[in-house]
């Protein structure tokens, strides 16, 4: 399965000790993870193989958020800062917009995405 992951910069800290609590899953054989490009940095420092689209605020939600309309993305952990202004906000507004019409499960603070891996 594909899963997406997103972290604002605020909370990019608490996406790695996320990914390091959850890493049998994730590292798991039949996990392909993507992620917006500085995130991806992130997960790679800790030990993780992936995916790295653009940046987010210069694309990358937006590619997630493609993929996910073509049946590519089957899950989103995307950690978001409420308390920091995002230049692409409604790059962040289509991608929630588009896992409603699509049915797809996206966790948006480490306390979801941790009832959600256990789904998995
Ligand atoms: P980033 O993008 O991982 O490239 O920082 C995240 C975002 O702000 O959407």
């Amino acid at each position: 399965m594909t899963i997406a992951i997103i972290a604002h910069d605020g909370k990019k800290a608490e996406m790695v000790q996320f990914l390091n609590e959850n890493k049998t899953t994730l590292k798991g054989k039949n996990v392909h993870l993507i992620a917006t490009g500085t995130t991806g940095l992130k997960a790679e420092a800790a030990g993780f193989q992936v995916e790295k689209l653009l940046s987010g605020p210069v694309g990358g939600d937006a590619q997630i958020a493609s993929r996910l309309a073509e049946g590519k993305v089957d899950m989103i952990f995307f950690f978001r800062d409420p308390l920091d202004k995002h230049p692409h906000e409604p790059d962040i507004i289509m991608l929630l917009r588009l896992c409603d019409v699509h049915n797809i499960p996206i966790a948006t603070n480490p306390a979801t995405a941790g009832l959600l891996i256990k789904g998995i």
